[in-house]
């Protein structure tokens, strides 16, 4: 049995899973609140594991830049740059590098990988990760798009690929959680996705805005509003929480559902941006073999599902009501036998495909 030790590390949080990387089944686990201390914090882990070492140790970082395009093994130099990388996820690599820190210190000669939330989207091609800013100014400050959720898209796809029977097919991904984003994927590679240089960009999300005309902050601006004040605006009190006053998706749906006009328009305004979305990628793909719904939304709601695609039969999506609508935790097909497009339900797992790709690295 190959065991892999799968590393969340957050600012205040340390998520932690003990994975058998043959069978995918998850051994331990838990999730460590209030975290001050990264290096007590996983000495704790280890007096837990009982002495216990896993083969191989797999960390989640979210930024790796232009620099990192598959997982890595761990070295004083790959520490350095998740370091550096800093700069374009303040709140997110110094927790991950604390994670690892740690890690490295209290399982000395276990190796040690990073698994890049961005790295899936490296293979973007340049028209698709360019913002048409000056050039010069991009350039110095890593301005581009990375895009995220890089490693639920590399399980999920892989997983649609196998359920399809058809590694190569085209698909369009929405990975709507908490976060929400969309790739578009060809062949098991990313070509297109929601998210850009920062996790703000893209679709409607519980609490970040996602699009919106960059004018609106120098309006903001010149009002009086802060940077700061900005930032927590767009990603902490916009999205769902910003419209209907609650980030639960489950909540909006019960407020819109007893007649909360403001809930029925954050929906509605959510629904719209995942449609523009799945017909901008439909066409990018030049068609598509396959939409697939994940993670806490896309998995549990059926009326989401079926609000992105509907009257989209003209494109040869059908969705089958009752398939859609039978609980499932399993990945399943939701389309009706005459859909060209299958609609497809696969249920993310993040910590499976890091300690996969953690331990492919042995
Ligand atoms: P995170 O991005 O934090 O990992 P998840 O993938 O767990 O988040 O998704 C959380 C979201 O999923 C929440 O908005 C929650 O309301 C939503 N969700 C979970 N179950 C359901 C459900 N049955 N119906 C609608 N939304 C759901």
């Amino acid at each position: 049995m190959t065991t892999a030790f799968v590393v969340n590390s957050g600012s205040s949080s340390l998520k932690w899973e003990l994975v058998d990387v043959e069978s995918g089944e998850k051994l331990r686990g838990a999730l460590v609140e209030r975290v001050t201390d990264h290096t007590a914090a996983m000495a704790g882990v280890l007096e837990e594991l009982g002495g216990e070492h896993p083969a191989v140790i797999g960390h989640r970082v979210v930024h790796g830049g232009s620099r990192f395009t598959r997982a890595t093994l761990v070295t004083d130099e790959v520490e350095a740059a998740i370091d550096e990388l800093s700069a374009l996820a303040p709140l997110h690599n110094p927790a991950n590098l604390a994670g690892i820190r740690a890690a490295r210190a209290a399982f000395p000669g276990v190796p040690n990988v990073a698994v890049f939330d961005t790295a899936f989207h490296q293979t973007l091609a340049p028209e698709a990760y360019t913002y048409a800013i000056d050039a010069a100014v991009a350039r110095e400050n890593g301005i581009r798009r990375y895009g995220f959720h890089g490693t639920s898209y590399q399980y999920v796809s892989r997983a649609a690929g196998e359920l399809l029977g058809d590694p190569a097919a085209k698909l369009i991904v929405f990975h709507l959680g908490n976060g929400a984003s969309v790739a578009a994927v060809d062949g098991g590679r990313s070509v297109e996705t929601s998210m850009g240089m920062t996790p703000l960009e893209g679709l409607v999300m519980g609490t970040r805005s996602g699009d919106l005309d960059p004018g609106i902050l120098f309006h903001l601006g010149r009002s009086g509003v802060t940077l700061e004040a900005l930032d927590g605006l767009l990603n902490r009190r916009s999205g769902l929480l910003g419209l209907a006053g609650t980030n639960d998706m489950r909540d909006v749906q019960a407020a819109a559902a007893s007649g909360s006009a403001d809930a029925r328009l954050a929906l509605d305004v959510y629904h719209h941006r995942l449609r523009h979305y799945l017909g901008a990628y439909l066409a990018l793909l030049g068609g598509a073999d396959a939409i697939v719904f994940t993670a806490g939304v896309g998995e549990n709601s059926s009326a989401t599902r079926a609000a992105v695609v509907a009257g989209m039969e003209a494109f040869g999506i059908v969705i089958d009501e009752r398939l859609n609508d039978a609980p499932s935790k399993d990945a399943r097909v939701v389309s009706s036998p005459s859909s060209r497009v299958a609609v497809l339900v696969v249920p993310t797992d993040e910590e499976l495909e890091i300690a996969r790709q953690a331990a492919a690295l042995l």
